[in-house]
């Protein structure tokens, strides 16, 4: 699929041809000091035909901010383009442009298919803790919360992480450290972002090149009383006049601040030593968020090229369990999509340099969007949805702790799945703050403890149970068991991720395969749901049934159990490593109504 992808900015509007099948960029420009981001984007056509290319499949363009309706890359329409205007006040300074180049292009190519990509798509996973801001409602009922950006930047190097380790990012934690004019490090935990340093705005955070970062809101009024500033001054001195550029005395490039540093420029030490800390201090605060890290990876031009930047960003995480390899560190030359490893052999935190390609990101997530918006609309039958209450998945180890030495378990029911049994016994769930009396063991024995409850249970419980998918049960929190013959002490509490069990036959008839993402549709009446992110496991042995907790059917009311309508949503990128974010089947915006399958 040829695909155009257009990044207009303020400043330069930056556009790439890419053949998404070979994978190959056959065009790329640039054009800086723009009379109009219009005119430029006029020019395009002339430009292309110039160089031979005369036909267009696709048009991706970069949209910085999403806002929070806007959840995936999707097919523009006129409603696309007035949310991306209800984006404005977020970014203003970057969703105009995006705008004026949608605008021309579809007046350019009215047959050609047109995506928008957000920066803060990939962060739409992140939790509600970290979204949000301690201020009052009718604040953040404004939209005032964290969106985050560089999301295609920071989703192509965890595919790029995964690639190179050849591991899924559905088992890796990555740090991804963005650092270019504009930087970012963001929180990647099990191939979804979990948190990162920019906010409601792409002002929060890191220092930057010539943007502050983290600052105490209570300079505005600080600066408001003493120098008589408007907040809309400070705001722009904010984003124009401070970061690197402020603290160095001698503008933002990093080569030019390391080469004074090194000449002995007490400003330019400064601007150093301040920009290595906040990155630091986030990356640490990152690896507390998921109870460890087991990547950091360096992208952006600082990221890619200062050796020094990163040595000073990455000494003393030895308590972390990254042991750094200078050699390797100075070595790194990166030429084209190489990602290197600059750690020591025996250290347990790999770090990796590698190019960000946020444009080629862009055209893989654009065909995406519009390979799926040409599937034909499918009908698919209806799945039985069953209501998963609070239970437990037992080691042999255990169930004699707590049951007595060589006590067997009794089987009291079958269930669905075939080989899946209730016993008889119960065990308490003993947390912190309360305690869940008789929770049902099912069988048969595991090889590690799960304990499965919904969330309002866990802050019951007074844990932080993370999502997961049953058997992910690494770094969960501690918790306590009591049977008639003791109690234990053990992690494995989750909640559990919602999921589809199907077998090979039924999953032909969707067309699905193992590890795609679905939406499913309930419709109840007065609480009719779609249900976003189900994950699809395929085995032989599997009966066809979606399983949600109990906070999910309360939500939709569904008592015991009930009906939902399949919709498939595409996961794959090509040639990468899978990939949890998808959009709408049909490539349709998530605005637009989900069809009904029924
Ligand atoms: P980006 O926005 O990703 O293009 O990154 C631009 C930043 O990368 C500029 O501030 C440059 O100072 C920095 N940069 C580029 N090359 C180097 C280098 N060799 N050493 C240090 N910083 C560099």
């Amino acid at each position: 699929m040829r695909t155009l992808v257009i990044n207009a900015g303020s400043s330069s509007v930056k556009f790439s041809v890419f053949d998404t099948a070979s994978n190959v960029q056959i065009f790329k420009s640039e054009l800086q000091r723009l009379e109009s981001v219009e005119k430029a984007v006029e020019g395009i056509p002339a430009l292309l035909e110039a160089a031979g290319i005369t036909t267009l499949d696709a048009i991706g363009h970069r949209v910085a901010h999403g806002g929070s309706q806007l959840m995936d890359a999707c097919v523009i329409s006129d409603d696309v383009v007035a949310a991306v205007e209800d984006c404005i006040s977020l970014a203003p300074l970057h969703n105009p442009p995006a705008l004026a180049g949608i605008s021309v292009a579809r007046k350019n190519w009215p047959d050609v298919p047109q995506v928008a990509v957000f920066d803060t798509a990939f962060h739409q996973t992140i939790p509600e803790r970290a979204s949000t801001y301690a201020v009052p409602e009718s604040w953040r009922n404004l939209g005032l919360r964290r969106y985050g950006f560089h999301g295609t930047s920071h989703k192509y190097v965890m595919l790029r992480v995964a690639e190179e380790l050849g591991t899924p990012a559905a088992e890796l934690r990555i740090i991804s450290c963005h650092l270019g004019n504009g930087a970012s490090v963001c929180a990647i935990e099990r191939g979804v972002s979990v948190d990162t340093s920019m906010g409601m705005t792409a002002l929060e955070g890191l220092v930057m090149g010539s943007r502050s970062g983290d600052v105490d809101p209570g300079m505005f009024a600080f600066l408001s009383r003493t120098l008589g500033l408007s907040p809309e001054e400070v705001e722009l001195e904010l984003y124009k006049n401070s970061g690197l550029a402020a603290l160095s005395g001698a503008g933002n490039d990093m080569r030019d601040i390391e080469q004074r540093a090194g000449e002995g420029d007490k400003k330019a030490q400064l601007a150093i030593s301040v920009y290595a800390y906040r990155a630091r201090k986030y990356i640490a605060a990152y690896a507390g968020v998921m109870g460890g890290v087991d990547v950091i990876a360096f992208t952006g031009g600082i990221g890619e090229n200062s050796v020094s930047m990163r040595k000073r960003i990455c000494e003393r995480f030895d308590y972390l369990g990254l042991i750094f390899d200078e050699d390797l560190n100075s070595a790194v030359k990166l030429t084209d999509s190489e990602a290197p490893q600059i750690q020591q052999k025996n250290s347990r935190v790999k770090v990796i340099v590698t190019q960000t390609r946020e444009q080629w990101m862009i055209a893989q997530e654009t065909s995406r969007v519009v390979r799926a918006a040409a599937m034909p609309p499918r009908h698919y039958p209806p799945i039985p949805v069953a209501v998963s209450a609070h239970h437990v998945h037992l080691t042999k180890e255990t169930v004699e702790a707590l049951f007595g030495k060589g006590y067997e378990l009794k089987i009291h029911k079958s269930l669905t799945q075939k080989g899946q049994w209730a016993a008889e016994e119960t065990v308490d769930v003993i947390g912190p703050r309360g305690e869940i009396k008789s929770v049902r063991i099912l069988g048969p024995y595991r090889s590690a403890n799960q304990i499965e409850v919904a969330e309002t249970e866990a802050f019951h419980l007074g844990v932080d149970a993370p999502l997961r998918q049953s058997g992910q049960t690494q770094n969960t929190p501690v918790i306590t068991l009591r049977g008639p013959a003791g109690t234990l002490q053990t992690d494995g509490i989750i909640v559990a991720s919602r999921h589809i069990h199907t077998n090979p036959t039924d999953a032909a008839k969707f067309g699905f395969k193992d590890g795609d993402m679905v939406e499913v549709e309930v419709r109840n009446g007065a609480r009719d749901l779609v249900f976003r992110d189900v994950l699809i496991r395929v085995n032989p042995e599997y009966t066809t049934e979606m399983h949600i907790d109990t906070d999910e059917a309360n939500a939709a009311h569904i008592k015991h159990g009930g009906l939902g309508a399949l919709i498939p949503v595409s996961t794959h990128v090509a040639q990468i490593t899978s990939c949890p974010h998808g959009s709408n089947t049909d490539g349709s915006c998530k605005l637009a109504p989900v069809a009904s399958a029924a």
